[in-house]
């Protein structure tokens, strides 16, 4: 049997029968850690510094702990090697914390950046573990993004077809 995937996503229900599908696709095993906002509770510190903001958050932070706790009561009972943050189109989360309004052009850039943050943070946590990070649109199409290179990277075609998809055009 392969080793499970741990995988981070946001609460917001209308993601959730888009991400299954794509999780049931590709991967045999893999834990489910819902954590608001997913991958920018782990980039908002640093993604906060950047912009010479306040990177101190009381609620972020309890999220983070609780990434934490989970991700190291896995790690205890299982073997995995893989840890993948997604991200969603249109996360309220997102906006309520960065407070930014964003065309859909700023929205991929945003993701970009604080992913960035998530993977180096997540990467410095866990040394022995590969960290990915992804966006999925609200077509259930997602994009992995890629810190070598900072390139998006189409790895699954949703079955919505709304145009305003993120990754509808690409
Ligand atoms: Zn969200």
């Amino acid at each position: 049997m392969s080793s499970p995937i741990y995988v981070i996503h946001c609460f917001e229900p209308i993601f959730n029968k888009l991400l299954t599908d794509f999780l049931n696709k590709k991967f045999d095993l893999y834990y489910t850690d819902i954590v608001p906002g997913a991958g920018t509770c782990c980039g908002y510190s640093n993604f906060c510094k950047s912009k010479g903001n306040n990177p101190y958050n009381s609620i972020i932070e309890n999220f983070i702990e609780n990434i934490m706790l989970n991700i190291n009561l896995a790690m205890s009972l299982n073997d995995f090697k893989d840890i993948y943050l997604i991200n969603h189109q249109n996360c309220k989360v997102m906006k309520t914390f960065l407070a930014e309004n964003y065309n859909q052009k700023k929205e991929i850039e945003i993701n970009s950046e604080i992913l960035e943050y998530a993977i180096n943070y997540l990467s410095n946590k866990f040394p022995n573990h590969t960290i990915h990070a992804g966006l999925i649109d609200i077509n259930g199409t997602i994009a992995n993004y890629y810190s070598y290179t900072k390139v998006w990277h189409i790895v699954h075609r949703g079955f919505g077809k709304d145009k305003k998809g993120l990754w509808y055009h690409s």
